[in-house]
């Protein structure tokens, strides 16, 4: 298969007996081409800038270094992980837990805005990897709930996204509280030239990591554009759009979809009207609590919700293996938002199908500007055909 690199096994990494044996029992037991490469030079204490596609496993290389380098014996905080969404912050504290789980006495703990602080400061008592959104990691280093002095271990995940404006003050707060030795990784699929050189802010000369084929297009997925008629006005469109969409529904055999909008309302709207009209569909936003975003996240993932809506809130990092089914109602505004959103779909190897509904010729141009912007000729994209298959096996 295309992530399946020849014979290597994790034991040809030289992990130690603890962390081989939680990768085999959770159902690892050859590493992705990424981990293959990133893993050994991690080990070494190098700073990265992971890239690889998604769905390839990027959190099991810093899952796997950050646990070769804790040291239960020292009850204090050494791995600080960085997640853009508390979501991909829950997500990352399952994955640690679950590889490290033969490690014994580790503390893991996700922090996270939108639950009580008292019980952060009770999790944080024994904890030796801490991961969370920025703005909760700072609120707990502002008020010395989370020391610092023994971070040796720093990792940005998606860190294209952490560097946007939004999280600049809480992380360069959070960085200047560091000890100035530490080792510093980032993974994303998506990285720019100047985001590149913004990084080597944080690093000691970086050193790149991709896998061979360094495209960010994911070979498993089938990319589709379906146009619906000229644009006249907004509710005219979203009726049209919404019809097309229930046709979509219909017509392809998917096992899981998830829906992409641009704004929080729409998501919520269309999730009403489809509900309304009988299918069973779930949305989320960041508009919801805390609490309701997770339990939606955990429907998707134990496949009790077969379709959600969102917005970009889960167009990264999210990893619910049985996602088949992209549908983007609008247009992304940014390629790599594009490439992140199909990136649902396709973990580590699956088939999957992407369908872009585009309204008019703005939205078709648009599309066509992000896929000049990823180049190669896989990227053409074609009209959506009649009797579509999600794999061809
Ligand atoms: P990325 O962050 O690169 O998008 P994830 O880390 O979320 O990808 O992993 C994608 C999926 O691949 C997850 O469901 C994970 O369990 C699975 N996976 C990761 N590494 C391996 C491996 N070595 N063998 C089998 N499955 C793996
Ligand atoms: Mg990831």
């Amino acid at each position: 298969d295309v992530i399946m690199e020849e014979n290597f096994s994790f034991s040809s990494l030289v992990l130690s007996p603890p962390i081989l044996q939680g990768l085999k029992d959770s159902g690892f037991y050859k590493p992705s081409p990424i981990q293959l490469k990133a893993i050994p030079l991690g080990k070494c204490g190098l700073d990265l800038i992971v890239q690889s596609k998604s769905g390839t496993g990027k959190t099991v290389v810093f899952t796997v270094i950050a646990l070769e380098m804790i040291q239960t014996k020292r009850n204090t905080p050494q791995i600080l992980v960085f997640a853009p969404t508390r979501e991909i912050a829950v997500q990352i504290e399952d994955v640690i837990k679950t590889v490290g789980k033969n490690i014994p006495d580790l503390g893991v703990a996700s922090f996270i805005g939108g639950l009580p602080v008292e019980d952060d400061i009770q999790k944080i008592k024994k904890c030796h990897i801490a991961i969370g959104a920025p703005g909760r990691l700072k609120h707990l280093v502002e008020k010395g709930y989370l020391k610092t002095q023994s971070i040796g271990l720093l990792i940005f995940d998606e860190a294209d996204k952490l560097m946007e404006q939004a999280f600049q003050n809480d992380i360069n707060y959070i960085y200047s509280k560091l000890p100035k030795r530490k080792q510093v990784l980032t993974l994303s699929a998506t990285y720019s030239e100047e985001l590149c050189k913004f990084l080597e802010n944080y690093m000691q000369s970086p050193t790149h990591v991709t896998p061979e084929n360094a495209s960010p297009m994911l070979l498993g997925i089938k990319q589709f554009v379906t146009v619906v008629k000229e644009y006249i006005n907004v509710n005219r469109q979203i009726a049209i759009k919404t019809k097309e969409l229930t046709q979509l529904l219909s017509k392809i055999s998917y096992t899981q979809c998830l829906i992409f909008f641009n704004s929080q309302s729409r998501a919520e709207g269309i999730s009403n009207t489809l509900n309304r009209d009988g299918w069973n569909t779930l949305y989320i936003s960041a508009a919801q609590s805390q609490s309701k975003r997770l339990k939606v996240i955990k429907s998707l993932k134990n496949f009790e919700c077969r379709i959600l809506l969102s917005t970009d809130l889960t167009a990264r990092g999210i990893d619910a293996a049985n996602v088949d089914l992209i549908i983007n109602y609008d247009v992304p505004f940014e390629t790599a938002t594009y490439l992140h959103r199909m990136g649902r779909a396709g973990r580590y190897g699956s088939h999957g199908l992407c369908v872009t509904i585009a309204g008019h010729d703005t939205e078709v141009k648009k599309l066509q500007g992000f896929l000049g912007e990823i180049g190669g000729t896989e990227l053409s994209i074609a009209k959506l055909p009649d009797d579509v298959h999600i794999s061809d096996k």
